[in-house]
């Protein structure tokens, strides 16, 4: 077989897959059906696209790359129906991804690198570092995946598993852009959620994209000192700079930041850091999510106590902000984000 690179053809949107179909010599309306099969049907391979002549899904099988991911291992919650999943990409890497049930519809938690280099010390996806990102194909297949597993509709999808999206802009915005096609998934851009550690200037070069989905800001620390001590990229972008992004793009877009707060155990759980917390954001138009770590063994952190949490939240909302609390979901199967992909990876 000659050498040269396959087309990954479900990362690209109807528009581009008919010009590439165009460029093979076919008529745009084949890669429509084709677009279909792989957006709408979720077909596992090419011998699975009915209406597609033989010569042609022969064609394809030999200039294109169709990424379909493989469940290795599915953990089921009994108490809820919190699943988490890991998935084998076509090299071998592995990721997870989690499907949580709600009154409102399925969630869908998705990976969007395979590990991560942002560092977080109470993290388990950055622990051995970046692997590599994900094409908008692989974060597309997580959510199809779970779909056809659970044989249920996905409506709500959070960009929260390992990695760091706004660390793989570009695929990112594909897979945004594919998540919410009419012609696919159609999920609407206000039931997604992109989560960020606070790369500043692509969340000020996302602010212009004009999207309607939410962003929230992991920000774990009231003070510039101790988010240091969490999250290292807080060195690189500072609180001030940080604070000023989410107004920028809550300017941009109208749209209300989430902030997540991991509680640390003695760490960040103290009054006095939620009286910090509630200064800083103060007068912001935004939510607050607090996260009771989920402890790892490489690392010393501890859950707080449910008291620190009650009163760290009634600080909060004595201030004007709104405040939940994360309920815990599948307890039983538990494993903080990347703790399965690594022992799986061993
Ligand atoms: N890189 C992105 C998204 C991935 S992490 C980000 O930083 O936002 C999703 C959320 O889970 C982040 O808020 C992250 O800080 C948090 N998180 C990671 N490990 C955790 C743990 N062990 N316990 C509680 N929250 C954790």
């Amino acid at each position: 077989m000659p050498h040269f690179e396959k087309h990954d053809i479900k990362s690209l949107n109807q528009k581009e897959l008919e010009d590439f179909f165009v460029s093979l010599g076919e008529k745009p309306f084949r890669a429509r059906q084709v677009y279909h099969w792989m957006h709408i049907s979720h077909a596992g391979s090419f011998d699975e696209m009915g209406n597609i002549p033989q010569s042609l899904k022969e064609k394809l099988k030999e200039r294109c790359e169709l990424t379909v991911l493989r469940q290795k291992l599915a953990q089921r919650s009994k108490v809820d129906e919190t699943a988490k999943y890991l998935f084998g990409l076509p090299d071998g890497n592995m990721i997870e991804s989690v499907r949580m049930k709600y009154k409102h519809g399925n969630s869908v938690c998705i990976s969007s690198q395979a590990g991560c280099r942002m560092g977080c010390r109470f993290c388990a996806s950055t622990l051995d570092g970046l692997a590599r990102n994900l094409t908008p194909a692989e974060m597309l297949e997580q959510v199809y995946r779970v779909q056809e597993d659970i044989g249920e509709r996905v409506s709500h999808v959070v960009v929260m598993g390992s990695g760091e999206p706004l660390d793989n802009y570009d695929n990112l915005l594909k897979f945004l852009e594919l998540l919410s096609d009419g012609n696919g998934l159609h999920i609407s851009q206000r039931n997604i959620t992109v989560s960020t550690c606070g790369i500043v200037p692509n969340m000020r070069r996302l602010a212009g994209e004009k999207l309607q989905i939410t962003l929230a800001i992991s920000l774990h620390a009231a003070s510039q000192k101790k988010r240091e001590e969490l999250m290292p990229v807080a060195r690189k972008y500072g609180l001030e700079e940080l604070l000023e992004a989410c107004g920028y793009y809550f300017g941009q877009t109208g749209r209300r930041i989430t902030f997540e707060y991991s509680l640390v155990g003695k760490v960040n759980d103290r009054p006095q850091d939620a009286r910090q917390l509630a200064g800083l954001l103060k007068g912001q138009n935004c939510h607050v999510n607090l996260i009771p770590v989920n402890p790892i063994k490489e690392r010393a952190y501890v859950q707080p106590d449910g008291q620190a949490v009650k009163e760290f939240r009634q600080a909060l909302e004595k201030q004007g902000i709104t405040v939940t609390v994360r309920r815990e979901m599948g307890r039983d199967i538990d494993g903080a984000c990347g703790q399965l992909r690594r022992r799986q990876m061993g």
